[in-house]
């Protein structure tokens, strides 16, 4: 399963927002935007008018690094939100939001999506009582994961109420973080969804 091994907070200083990608360094005056809040390279620092197509390209890949997806899986995600009922964008945002990382993350499980994505892939979490390794995994209204039984006495779950901000105060999912299980209640629709993503620009760019 592939995914981007470049330097991680550069993505950010491109986007020119903070996109949480390193978990507790993204809230300390450690974090790079913070500190060279220009784009990363030689003309960073330079004025840039975009086009048009540039918005557009921008917002994709924002959307792509936030939730740590690949060109090929997020375009097969675009033409599963358009084969979808409803506005595609909605229909992207809810696809993205619901891949076993990140539902990991908004529970809290997890500090940043990155690092969902590394626990899922170790084997600590099942859906429905069945282990899941894959972070692409969709989760679906009904489906509770939980921190498998053999993980939860491993030092990374056992710190973890005092670790994990309170992220999963969202009202499409319920927690439970005695048990250290979560359930998804319903999609989020967009209001609930707080990622910084116009994605009307990402539907105008495939759409050329
Ligand atoms: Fe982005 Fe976090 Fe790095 Fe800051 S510390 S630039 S928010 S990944």
């Amino acid at each position: 399963m592939a995914r981007y091994t470049g330097p991680v907070c550069r993505q950010c200083r491109r986007e020119g927002v903070k996109l949480y990608l390193k978990g507790e360094r993204c809230y300390t005056e450690k974090c790079a935007i913070d500190r060279r809040s220009y784009a990363p390279g030689q003309h960073g620092q330079r004025r840039r008018k975009l086009s048009e197509y540039g918005l557009q390209l921008r917002e994709k890949q924002k959307a792509r690094r936030i939730y740590g997806v690949l060109e090929g899986q997020f375009r097969k995600y675009f033409r599963e939100a358009t084969r979808r009922k409803g506005i595609a964008g909605e229909n992207l945002l809810q696809i993205l939001e619901s891949r076993l990382d990140n539902i990991i993350y908004r529970l809290g499980f997890a500090l940043s999506r990155p690092e969902a994505r590394q626990l899922v892939k170790h084997g600590h979490f099942a859906v429905n009582g069945r282990k899941v390794n894959i972070p692409s995994y969709q989760v679906r209204p009904g489906d509770v994961i939980s921190v498998r039984e053999s993980s939860k006495n491993k030092g990374r779950f056992k710190e973890l109420a005092e670790l994990t901000r309170n992220q999963g105060t969202m009202e499409w999912l319920e927690v439970d973080s005695e048990n250290l299980t979560g359930k998804v209640i319903r999609l989020p629709s967009r209001e609930e969804i707080d990622s910084p993503i116009a994605e009307h620009l990402i539907v105008e760019l495939y759409s050329r």
